[in-house]
């Protein structure tokens, strides 16, 4: 049989189905019930932070976290071009402007140098994203932060476990937000997090997220909220992945060394880094193609899907979708864009073994030498 390697998987490999059963034979099956509070409390643990509110994926997350801000119509928010769309989108929901930031080339993350020139009156906070798993280099954004009265956001929906100065992202700004979609590091198949220090916003977020309702006074709603709770059976899946936390993170840490011991003599390649003061969680181990490679991105993951193996290419930077076009027409991006389109994201999932990243590795440089062949 053909092998095949995908992406990212899911590794179930804890308390998950006890804890769902348990959910089932008890008929606790709704967003009330004991794992939803025992994941809260345990997340809030793992991060470092008093506060951990659950909720139904990692965009409704961002959109908790900014109206808690009080984000509201026309206000600025500052996001990197290089995330997922999600992150941008939570902005626009609140009727504010995403404005975009370009790329450091080393971290791929957004570029502090960048951030001071895009502040107006109308900008209230910045949204980080600690992107596949490197956290951002929080010192200078806090400090711009600071002396400009801005909030800061960390969207970690990519980082669960990473770290800047040894302290655990989620700790380090205003507010933070997970995500526990299937391929995430830490997952309950859909679900977020969003978590603090600060018991306004956490009152805040609480009484967003369940329909405004005011917590002394049942069915009197003094604001307009939402519905975003996680349900029982989710808050289930993720404490058993929680329990299993350092694993899930060894095992990244673990596949990203073997990429590295694999590839780091290949022609052609960036690899990701891990600066002196990051650590790293990899949720994907992602290589980013040389200018002078004579094959294109696109034709490289062709070729590795020929041989079984799944890949993902970088996300295209928030400034060139149709939506936000127009909002960053007369900016540059050219670190964002560049990584954009020649990134790609290897497999990288804590159940894959060290032969699966062999494979890939040995395919992915057979395809690189026989393109540098092709033209000699
Ligand atoms: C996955 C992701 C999100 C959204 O999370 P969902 O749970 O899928 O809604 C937000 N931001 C970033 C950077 C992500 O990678």
């Amino acid at each position: 049989m053909k092998r095949f390697i995908p992406v990212a998987a899911p590794a179930l490999v804890g308390n998950e189905k006890s804890y769902v059963m348990d959910c089932l034979d008890s008929t606790w099956i709704s967003s009330a019930g004991k794992y939803v509070e025992n994941f809260e409390q345990a997340f809030a643990a793992f991060c470092g932070v008093k506060y951990a509110m659950s909720c139904n994926n990692g965009t409704v997350a961002l959109h908790l976290a900014l109206l808690a801000l009080g984000v509201g119509p026309d206000d600025e928010v500052m996001v990197p071009t290089l995330t997922f769309v999600a992150t941008a989108n939570a902005v626009t929901y609140c009727g504010a402007h995403p404005i975009f930031i370009d790329s450091e080339p080393e971290t791929w993350n957004l570029n502090p140098d960048l951030l001071e020139e895009k502040i107006t009156p109308r900008t209230k906070g910045i949204i980080v994203v600690h992107l596949y798993g490197h956290p951002v280099n929080m010192e200078p954004v806090l400090d711009i932060a600071q002396r400009h009265g801005l909030f800061v956001i960390e969207d970690a929906a990519e980082a669960h476990g990473a770290e800047y100065k040894g302290q655990r992202v989620g700790s380090l700004g205003d507010i933070a937000t997970f995500s526990f979609y299937g391929n995430k590091i830490i997952t309950t198949g859909e679900g977020g997090m969003v978590v603090t220090d600060d018991d306004k916003l956490a009152n805040k977020v609480r009484q967003l997220k369940g329909q405004g309702m005011d917590p002394k006074r049942r069915y009197w709603f003094p604001i307009i909220g939402y519905n975003y709770r996680m349900t029982n059976i989710q808050a289930a899946i993720g404490l058993a992945q929680l329990e299993k936390a350092d694993w899930h993170i060894y095992r990244r840490r673990e596949v990203a060394s073997w990429y590295y011991k694999r590839l780091k003599e290949v022609q052609g390649l960036t690899l990701p880094v891990e600066k002196e003061w990051a650590k790293n969680v990899y949720w994907m181990f992602s290589v980013v193609l040389d200018d002078g490679i004579l094959l294109g991105r696109d034709e490289v993951m062709a070729a590795l899907r020929e041989q079984g193996i799944e890949t993902r290419p970088f996300f295209y930077p928030m400034h060139t979708l149709p939506p936000y076009r127009n909002l960053a027409e007369k900016d540059y991006f050219s670190v964002a864009e560049g990584l954009a389109a020649r990134g790609i994201n290897l497999p990288t999932w804590a159940g894959l073994q060290e032969r699966d990243v062999d494979f890939v590795c040995e395919a992915l440089a057979g395809i690189l030498v026989s393109a540098q062949r092709a033209v000699s």
